[in-house]
């Protein structure tokens, strides 16, 4: 019954917490000032009354049209809000079913990934606010994380190993197909990412990411005409859905590995 409770009261707060993320989805790439002007209509320039800004609700009432121009709103506004709402209502039992900084780190990481994702499949960059802006945050949870200031140093060799690694794949990777395969973006965003599940859980991360990535390049392809003539997948997506296997799975895997594996 607690359980449900947290859960939904998790639920809950990702839905105004998905709108932000939609403002940042738009508002980063484009250089705009985040928290001003306030939410606005990008087609006629409408300002957004708070009745016309509940998460989801809103949407549904509206019908997917602005009040003012009746122009279609995009079904990514709900569509982020609600992905926020669940992956935040899921951080409960995926971080232990208990209030603290497991669950703190899970659910700032999972707002970030979201953030990273919208922003790095249409326009192919992966903001410094979020990458260099996440590894800021992870290196000061890390320690508080982990109830002792070690955790800080371990978090940052952890950032700094993710980033030597990626970026010596991207390196190899220039040499090897004469194109940039892997962007500088990507290495910022897995020292992020290793500030958050450690060193172990970058290998594991990027394993998951280049798994993930290889699925959902090959549906990509399949789908979108871009994907198949520019031959170029953003990676930020995958990299960020490596991660959180590795924040929520990454001791139950490791271990399983290297018992079998190495035992
Ligand atoms: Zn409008």
């Amino acid at each position: 019954m607690n359980d449900i409770f947290y859960m939904l009261a998790l639920f809950i707060l990702g839905l105004p917490i998905g709108s932000f993320l939609n403002v940042v989805i738009w508002r980063l790439p484009r250089e705009e000032n985040i928290a001003w002007p306030p939410s606005h209509c990008p087609k006629c320039g409408e300002k957004i009354r708070p009745f016309d800004n509940i998460p989801v609700f809103s949407y549904i009432i509206l019908g997917g049209k602005c009040r003012n121009c009746k122009d279609i709103i995009s079904i990514q506004y709900p569509v982020v809000e609600l992905s926020t709402a669940v992956l935040f209502a899921l951080a409960w039992p995926l971080t232990g079913s208990q209030l603290g900084w497991e669950l703190t780190s899970a659910v700032i990481f999972t707002a970030v990934a979201i953030a990273v994702t919208g922003i790095d499949i249409p326009h192919k960059i992966i903001p410094d606010e979020l990458s260099i802006g996440g590894l800021a945050v992870g290196l000061i949870l890390a320690p508080l994380r982990a109830g002792a200031w070690s955790g800080l140093w371990w978090a940052f060799v952890s950032a700094l190993f993710g980033a030597l690694l990626l970026f010596l794949v991207r390196v190899g990777g220039k040499a090897i197909f004469k194109k940039e395969a892997l962007g500088f973006g990507d290495v910022k965003l897995i020292a992020m990412i290793g500030a958050f599940v450690g060193w172990r859980g970058v290998l594991l991360t990027i394993f998951a990411g280049a798994l993930l990535g290889s699925i959902g390049g090959v549906i990509a392809m399949a789908f979108s005409k871009e994907a198949r003539e520019e031959r170029l997948i953003p990676f930020g997506p995958f990299l960020m859905a490596g991660g959180l296997v590795a924040l929520y799975f990454g001791e139950g895997i490791i271990s399983w590995y290297v018992t079998n594996f190495w035992g």
